[in-house]
């Protein structure tokens, strides 16, 4: 069962082919006995889970199931949980329960998924390697050696395991897309506004975008059917009918422009990556699409301009964590200084401080025109190099990351090679564009990705090209050593 895609299992349950407590009990087997070596759970909720599954068995013998009705899902612990510790990766919540569902989860309660756990994360989503998270690493399950990437990892890396069939992730400057090609499965990040934020802990509001991340692209649009839609609670959410996804996979690539940016194929790429690419980009126009080449000339600018924007709101959102109202509380504070100073300096890791220190810096008088102002005006140029982008062609392909998933340890001594990993996924996080990876090979025994980047609410014909790709091509079937 574990091997099966979500919309196989599916048709599984509705056939009757096994219940939603037996596939349940399975995956909670399956993470016992493999869990431990690669630490994607943050907590296991196995008693609700089975609670879920048999909800799900009765609303399935019923007759009244939806698509997702017994499949387990599992959440990033960024969102909120009611009665469910969401830790965010960080000692400031370690104890922290959520009194409400984020509306992601509460649309997946709904839609009678069954929640499984909650998965680790690079500490309030800074990161791309998942070594940042107070709980510890997460273990790529192609080779433990490895980083899953980040921030999402453990979420890439359990549905790699086949620790969950489905996952959510999310996604400011690359944290769905990054672990997905890293662990090799599937992964789409929506158009800002597309999937509601509210209950979704903030990292950069501008640019925090949640999203799903599976093996295949036919059940990232099952979940994302689910995710999608106004909500009246997120100022930000789009009032926007969201099209049938599955419906959409059946679409044709016949006459398909695909852009590829100069600047996602020079300098930076790996040598290797880049055949697997070539390979993939012929696969498409196999099918009928036609290449071309563009340029998106401000796309150097975007990791500086990230750097200034998400810290800057970073530095405000984590403002609320002061030890009074939620979240960690130092030891005996001597006064209210003390009690602030002490209760964020024990309760954040060394990256959540850099970045508020950035951020603070930023923002401050005398220094706003010359960084954050300056940023802003940056992100306006990236979205023009988008605009003009897609006057010529429907969709834009390059690489997800410049290389495959590194070792522990070897960029965390130097943060800017770090924020490198996310030179070109950030881009699209700043233009609020939908970008999606999809698994097209290997370099040695690692997996690669290639981003797919589409148009404002282009998010169904990112998953039709992914669908028809992943039609005549298997590398979203293969799983690691000892987890097939
Ligand atoms: N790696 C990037 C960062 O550290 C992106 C993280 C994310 O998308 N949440 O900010």
């Amino acid at each position: 069962m574990h091997n099966s895609t979500i919309a196989q299992l599916a048709e599984g349950l509705r056939a009757g082919r096994f219940s939603s407590l037996e596939l349940t009990q399975a995956f909670l087997q399956r993470i016992e006995r493999l869990d431990p070596g690669l630490n994607c759970y943050v907590t296991v909720t196995a008693e609700q889970a089975l609670a879920e599954a048999r909800a799900a068995d009765a609303r399935l013998a019923a007759g009244n199931a939806g698509p997702l009705t017994g499949i387990p899902i599992s959440q990033k612990d960024i969102f909120c949980t009611q009665g469910v510790r969401t830790s965010c990766g960080s000692r400031m919540l370690d104890s922290f329960v959520a009194p409400y569902d984020a509306t992601v989860v509460e649309r997946f309660k709904q839609a009678g998924a069954v929640m499984l756990g909650k998965l680790n994360m690079d500490e309030f989503a800074m990161g791309s390697s998942n070594e940042t998270s107070f709980y510890g690493p997460v273990r790529n399950p192609w080779d433990t050696g490895c980083v899953p990437g980040g921030s999402s990892g453990g979420s890439a890396a359990a549905v790699a395991a086949r620790l969950t069939p489905g996952a959510t992730g999310t996604d400011t400057g690359g944290s769905i897309r990054q672990p997905a090609s890293f662990c090799g499965i599937t992964g789409i990040k929506p158009t800002y506004g597309r999937v509601s934020r509210w209950g979704m802990i903030a990292f950069a509001s501008s640019l925090d975008q949640g999203g799903p991340m599976a093996r295949t692209a036919e059940d990232c649009a099952l979940m994302l059917q689910v995710m999608a839609g106004f909500d009246e609670r997120d100022s930000t959410s789009v009032d926007r009918p969201v099209p049938d996804y599955r419906a959409a996979l059946g679409g044709s690539v016949e006459g398909l422009r695909i852009g590829l940016p100069k600047e996602f194929f020079g300098e930076g790429l790996d040598g290797e990556i880049a055949t697997v690419l070539q390979q993939a980009i012929d696969e498409l126009r196999k099918l009928g699409a036609t290449v071309h080449e563009i340029s998106l000339p401000n796309m150097g600018l975007s990791v500086p301009a990230y750097y200034v924007v998400a810290p800057a709101e970073c530095s405000s959102n984590l403002a609320r964590y002061d030890g009074v109202r939620f979240g960690y509380r130092c030891e005996a504070p001597k006064d209210l200084h003390d009690l602030y100073c002490r209760s964020r300096g024990e309760g954040f890791g060394a990256e959540v401080k850099r970045r508020i220190l950035i951020g603070t810096y930023a923002l401050s008088a005398g220094y706003y025109d010359a960084y954050y102002l300056k940023a802003q005006k940056i992100r306006r140029l990236i979205s023009e190099d988008f605009r003009k982008a897609f006057e010529q062609v429907d969709v834009i392909v390059g690489p997800t990351a410049p290389s495959v998933a590194f070792k522990f340890g070897e960029k965390t001594a130097d943060p800017i090679a770090m924020y490198l990993s996310d030179i070109y996924t950030i881009a699209v996080n700043l233009a609020g564009l939908p970008g999606m990876s999809v698994p097209v090979g290997f370099c040695g025994r690692l997996p690669v990705g290639m981003q797919l980047i589409g148009n404002y609410f282009d998010e169904a014909r990112l998953l039709n090209v992914a669908h028809r790709y992943q039609q005549v091509t298997d590398w979203q079937t293969r799983a690691p050593e000892g987890c097939a």
